[in-house]
């Protein structure tokens, strides 16, 4: 028997590896070419070929004994000082390797962050709609996720949601730009007036609500720059992952970052250090650690990326579907063509289109398209797009 907690968010959670694995019997039935599944976010594009080559030449020539031992709790130090000279230099920042702790991807970062900061009942305030695992990261701890609605014109964040659903309780704010699942680049404008609210509630409670910045797509940013947050609020704890940036998700290597500025952030480097033990995650993958000294500034090509969200953004708003221009991650949300978009994506699986449906993303009425496919599975979609939209047309 599994616990209640477990059980009930299990009954309540809409499946989207479900979606993504029925696509997988269809693509069997009818061919490959013939199935548009845009459920699931796995990088399309090639790892860049210095992932490869460093490992082959770490395993080729480290002590193997030394190189699969435990490293310490928060990594190797030297990895620790290397990302951050690299984020000094990029981002005009200043943190030192104590302030940097190598974690198992950006999941792992956030549970233990979680696992740091919170205390039963406990809340986090996040911009919704929001990627759908926060949830079960946060609840596992006990906590309770407070989602704050963005501007569903724009996707921004929007000041009257954000401040209603900030309280006494609020250990955190968990913001995610890129954002999955809109591809929505959160403005400065918007960052701005985000802070600018946090320092006054921080004032108002009287201690402070830290800004963690889930970053696992800063790099797949089109044609702009991501702003860093650090720039705007002192109490941010950035947490990035290398999953989507060099395309290595089963690697499972990300970090935490905070500045010295960080309000008790010896404690908090203290907690975290911790958290990584008693979670069961002990360090961070020894061999992707070392692999980063040679490719902490490498990226996977984002132009292909690009290449398949101008397909299909272009495609789908010259059929007459509304779409909020994504600017960055891999994601484009769109409006469904009924109210209800769990309905919609079945009625789109009959043109054997898969999608996710907002409301897994606490974005009711909502569909999000995984755009990490070929640009040419993306042009061939279109015709089945039209033919869904036709449906509702009758
Ligand atoms: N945060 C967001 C917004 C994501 O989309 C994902 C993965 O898709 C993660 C965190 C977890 O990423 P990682 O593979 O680094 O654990």
């Amino acid at each position: 028997m599994i616990a209640k907690r477990l059980r009930q968010s299990l009954d309540q959670s809409i499946c989207i590896r479900d979606i993504f694995e029925e696509g997988k019997k269809l693509a069997a039935i009818y061919g490959k070419e013939n199935i548009f599944n845009f459920t699931i976010g796995n990088p399309s594009v090639e790892p860049p070929a210095i992932v490869n080559a460093s490992m082959k030449e770490i395993l080729d020539t480290e002590e193997a004994l030394s190189l699969h031992g435990y490293t310490a709790n928060v990594g190797y130090p030297e990895v620790r000082a290397c990302i951050a000279d690299y984020l000094n230099r990029k981002y005009d920042c200043h943190y030192d390797e104590n302030g940097i702790i190598m974690t198992s991807g950006a999941a792992a970062a956030i549970v233990v962050i979680c696992h740091t900061l919170l205390d039963y009942g406990d809340e986090v305030v996040t911009f919704a709609p929001y990627f759908w695992e926060y949830k079960s990261y946060v609840e596992s701890v006990y906590g309770k996720l407070v989602p704050a609605l963005c501007n569903m014109e724009t996707l921004q964040p929007d000041p009257g949601t954000f401040e209603a659903a900030l309280s006494e309780r609020t250990r955190f704010v968990l913001i995610n730009t890129p954002n999955n699942p809109t591809g929505a680049v959160y403005t400065e404008e918007s960052l701005r007036m985000v802070t600018d609210i946090l320092r006054r509630k921080q004032e108002e409670y009287g201690h402070p609500i830290y800004l963690v910045s889930d970053e696992p797509y800063r790099k797949l940013a089109y044609d702009m720059e991501v702003p860093y947050l650090t720039h705007f609020y002192e109490n941010t704890i950035v947490v990035y992952s290398y999953s989507k940036a060099l395309s290595i998700p089963g690697e499972r290597i990300g970090y935490i970052a905070m500045e010295p500025e960080v309000q008790d952030m010896e404690d908090l480097f203290a907690g975290m250090t911790a958290s990584m033990r008693y979670l069961g995650y002990v360090n961070a993958p020894s061999l992707q650690q070392r692999m980063l000294l040679k490719c902490v500034d490498a990226s996977v090509d984002t132009r292909i990326y690009k290449e398949t969200r101008d397909i299909l953004y272009q495609g789908l708003q010259e059929i007459g579907y509304t779409c909020i221009h994504p600017d960055g991650a891999f994601y484009l949300f769109m409006k469904a063509l009924e109210e209800d978009d769990s309905r919609f994506c079945e009625t789109a699986k009959k043109e054997r289109i898969l999608m996710a449906p907002g409301t897994a993303f606490y974005g009711p009425g909502w569909v999000r398209i995984s755009y990490c496919v070929p640009a040419d599975t993306a042009r061939k979609s279109l015709p089945a797009f039209q033919r869904l939209y036709d449906r509702y047309q009758k």
